[in-house]
């Protein structure tokens, strides 16, 4: 134990991400007026710290284990601020990005699979139990390529899918134009066993169902940890002081002295058009609600809404910070609308209403953190853009793992290597830059 654990056993944490108002997620739901925040030093047997889908996941997976325990969750922002609320929605089960020709890549793709598939359950669940449908579209997702030289991805993402039993279909030419309103797309694959969802609504629908013994403190940010027997946290309005700790904190779990030098952050943009009015439905052919990845991994990411909303990410960059000011958000904007008339050219007059930038942190090695660091602590983050089911998949399963539950899903979380070593500054940040760029040139139309 203490591996991947910072030495001196206490940690100072001097990056803290602020929402910025920006995200149309977020910003269209209704606003929010029962914030609890720390006031003067507490006492518990379980902190969390972080809810995000990874943090709320492993906080209800305790509670379900152990209802006595008093359960505290502590957030620097509101919850569902960070990453969580700005995704895209994808809960996947499966993704290209995992395919490769030899066994390793098999095998890899085989335990994404069962992980994501754990974390796409335990949220099902709870979407039923607490009456959360309307956060959920169950109806899985397109990955499509509007170059013909991109199919062949696709074509290969197919051997996995088959070797995986995962469930798919083909649409091609009319009839995936008009399941989707555009022509724009030559061929795609339907994986029916992901969900869309609204992430911002989802979080929010989780934090209100909280289980009775988790309490949520928002608006708290953690500035100082330290980790011994027990895990004493000091934040601004207070210390809390807990025997045992869940890090949950995502591409920041470097700053509570976990895993440092191994994860950075890579920024993404997106922008949400207001919803379309009913000529503009018609127009299109009315299609239902779809999500679209990309054939190529730097190709757009693309969501029709179920309130008729399209929302574009097509942005990916090694960007210093956490944040992007108003005048860099304006200039993706530009490019979301350009991807925007690109393919809906018959709504020329549909604009955008929100724009935003979130952080994914990845590894070198595309591997996450699943880790009991110490006696006491857990540590789960890490989880490149698919962090909605991995992330609940993998935090339920920490929590698993820590109360001796055993099971298929489990044994395959504990196949995963830990995050690589980064390669050191000004070393990496010419890497990444070049990487980032190199990717990008090849996207083409996509
Ligand atoms: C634009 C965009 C699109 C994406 N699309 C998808 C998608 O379609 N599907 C998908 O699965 N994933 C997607 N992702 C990735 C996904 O959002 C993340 O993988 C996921 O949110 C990770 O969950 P998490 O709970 O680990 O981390 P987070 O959601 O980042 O939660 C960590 C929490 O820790 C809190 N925290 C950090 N430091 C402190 C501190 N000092 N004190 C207190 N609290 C702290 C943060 O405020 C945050 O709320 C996307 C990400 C972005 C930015």
């Amino acid at each position: 134990m203490y591996r991947h654990l910072v030495k001196s056993g206490r940690a100072k944490v001097s990056k803290v991400a602020l929402n910025d108002n920006s995200c149309g997620w977020v910003e269209t739901l209704p606003k929010r007026n029962d914030i609890r925040r720390l006031q003067g030093d507490l006492r518990c047997e379980w902190v969390v710290i972080g809810a995000g889908f990874a943090g709320l996941a492993a906080a209800r997976r305790l509670a379900d284990l152990y209802p006595q325990a008093d359960i505290v969750v502590i957030e620097g922002q509101r919850a569902g601020e960070g990453s969580a609320g700005r995704n895209s929605g994808f809960a996947v089960d499966t993704s290209p990005g995992r395919v490769g020709d030899d066994e390793t890549m098999k095998s890899k793709a085989l335990t994404s699979y069962v992980i994501n598939m754990a974390g796409l359950e335990y949220l099902r669940e709870a979407v039923e139990a607490y009456g959360l449908q309307h956060t959920w579209d169950g109806n899985g997702k397109f990955h499509c390529a509007a170059e013909p030289r991109h199919a062949g991805n696709l074509e290969k993402f197919e051997e996995i899918l088959q070797q995986l039993d995962i469930p798919y279909e083909w649409l091609e030419g009319e009839r995936l134009n008009r399941r989707l309103g555009i022509p724009y797309y030559h061929k795609g694959i339907w994986t029916k066993q992901a969900a869309l969802v609204q992430p911002a609504a989802l979080i929010r629908g989780l934090v209100l169902h909280l289980p009775e013994n988790v309490r949520l403190l928002e608006e708290t940010p953690v500035e100082e940890i330290e980790y011994g027997d027990q895990v004493r946290i000091q934040c601004r309005q207070g210390r809390v002081t807990a025997d045992k700790a869940v890090v949950a904190t995502n591409g920041l779990l470097g700053e509570f002295g976990l895993f440092r030098g191994r994860m950075m952050h890579l920024t993404l943009t997106a922008s949400m058009t207001r919803p379309l009015n009913t000529a503009e439905r018609y127009r299109i052919g009315d299609p239902d609600p779809w999500g679209i990845l990309s054939a190529h991994r730097m190709g757009a990411t693309i969501r029709y809404t179920s309130d008729r909303r399209i929302m574009m990410r097509n942005t990916a960059e090694y960007w210093p910070g956490l944040a992007m000011s108003e005048s860099d958000l304006a200039a993706r904007r530009k490019l979301h609308l350009k991807a925007i008339r690109a393919r809906w050219h018959m709504l020329p007059e549909l604009e955008i209403e929100h724009t935003w930038s979130g952080v994914v942190a990845v590894s070198r090695n595309f591997s996450s953190v699943f880790a009991q660091p110490a006696p006491n602590v857990l540590a789960v983050g890490g989880f490149n853009a698919g962090g909605i089911a991995r992330g609940t998949g993998l935090a339920k399963l920490l929590v698993d793992q820590y109360a001796g539950v055993p099971s298929a899903a489990l044994s395959e979380a504990q196949k995963l290597a830990p995050p690589a070593i980064l390669p050191p500054r000004p070393l990496l940040d010419i890497g990444a830059r070049l990487n980032v760029m190199r990717m990008r040139a090849g996207a083409g139309r996509e």
